[in-house]
């Protein structure tokens, strides 16, 4: 061996080793963005915002922490809490929390709404899946930009994952699930980030006297619990009244009462644990499906997919699936309207005691305004 060629694979080496360190470098940029909190416009309805830790002071200053927009009516009644972004890559769930924030007004009761639940879990992505890293929103006023986030908390923030997550309840799920907030109620003060996120969020229900609690989720097209209302057996009155009047309005809806044996989610343990009426909803979304084709912001944004079109035509999934696809509008707008249907439902069984809230555009209005309409433009 001539030292020449020793020296020729030591300059390689440090060649290889640059090249890592700047491809490390611009990745870390996009890594650390992401950290970067969405911009977010309190709307003319908002009366205060507060912060998920004042629930729960061991969240403060940290990932888990997330703001709590308050927004009180006039008249006395009902306190209602809505979540969104719970799976902070079900992005419907996300812009119908945040349409309540930037544009409804609450005339009598009060609307507790969390856009971004699991707030860890906005600052990273699955870019293995090919999801996008942001969502543009286009408003009248020019486009908004929001992360797209990850299904649970950031690893970073909770690691590492036991080999069997043993939920609070004693029931046993894989070792990843344990970063899943939907899995984590009704919450551990002292457990892991993601149980003391649900822990803070049933501490408010109970502290606040929710009457009413909402979480909203999307899943994919071929996944039985689709275009469905999740309720607790103490909401189904209420929730088969919703989706009557939802069926009246042309928007086909499902309903199933939660399951006694599955623990940890949002509409079971949020019944089991406070007085609140809870519910989970779950609209279509393709960009989180296995069927899937190209993925991208136009697919999480327009919800079209000739596979999934495919798949629809072989009989494979739980809803349909034309050349329209499952845009943005509809998905946020199938949550809003059934919002509206709890809120007047309610209302209707406790005039003295209800909630009712202007500014929520109809099913119709999102789907020729788009979502952007009712967000605030940027500043
Ligand atoms: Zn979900």
């Amino acid at each position: 061996m001539g030292t020449g060629k020793a020296g020729g694979a030591h300059v390689r080496g440090i060649i290889v080793l640059l090249a890592a360190l700047a491809i490390a470098w611009l990745a870390g940029g996009e890594f650390v963005a992401k950290h970067q909190p969405d911009v977010i416009y309190p709307g003319p309805g908002v009366t205060e915002v507060r912060r998920l830790s004042d629930y729960h002071p061991g969240l403060a200053g940290g990932p888990g922490d997330t703001n709590v927009y308050v927004l009180e009516g006039t008249q006395p009644g009902a306190t209602v809490l809505v979540l969104g972004g719970t799976h902070p890559d079900e992005f419907a769930g996300f812009m119908a929390a945040l349409i309540l924030v930037e544009h409804a007004q609450v005339q009598q009761g009060r609307l507790i709404v969390i856009p971004q639940a699991n707030a860890s879990g906005f600052t990273h992505n699955l870019a293995g899946e090919g999801h996008p890293a942001y969502i543009d929103v286009e408003t009248p006023g020019g486009l908004r930009r929001f992360r797209f986030g990850a299904r649970a908390t950031n690893p970073v923030h909770q690691w590492p994952d036991p080999d069997v997550y043993v939920q609070a309840s004693g029931q046993q799920l894989s070792g990843s699930e344990t970063r899943n907030l939907n899995r984590a109620y009704p919450g551990r003060p002292d457990g892991t980030l993601t149980e003391q996120v649900a822990y803070a969020i049933t501490e408010l229900i109970r502290r606040e006297g929710a009457a009413m609690a909402f979480d909203l989720h999307e899943a994919s097209p071929e996944y039985p619990v689709i275009n469905t209302i999740v309720a607790h057996p103490r909401m189904m009155e209420l929730a088969v009244m919703a989706t009557m009047d939802l069926e009246l309005q042309g928007i086909a809806i499902g309903l199933e009462q939660s399951p006694a044996a599955l623990r940890g989610l949002s509409h079971r343990e949020w019944g089991d644990y406070t007085e609140t009426l809870a519910a989970l909803f779950e609209s279509a979304n393709p960009s989180q499906g296995r069927l899937r084709g190209r993925t991208g912001a136009e697919l999480v944004l327009e919800g079209q997919d000739p596979l999934y079109e495919r798949a629809a035509a072989l009989g494979r999934l739980y809803v349909p699936f034309g050349p329209e696809g499952h845009p943005l509008e509809s998905r946020t707008g199938r949550h809003l309207s059934t919002l509206k249907a709890f809120f007047e439902m309610y209302s209707l069984l406790n005039p003295l005691d209800g909630i009712s809230v202007s500014g929520l555009p109809g099913y119709e209005e999102l789907l020729a305004n788009g979502v952007g309409a009712y967000l605030q433009p940027p500043r």
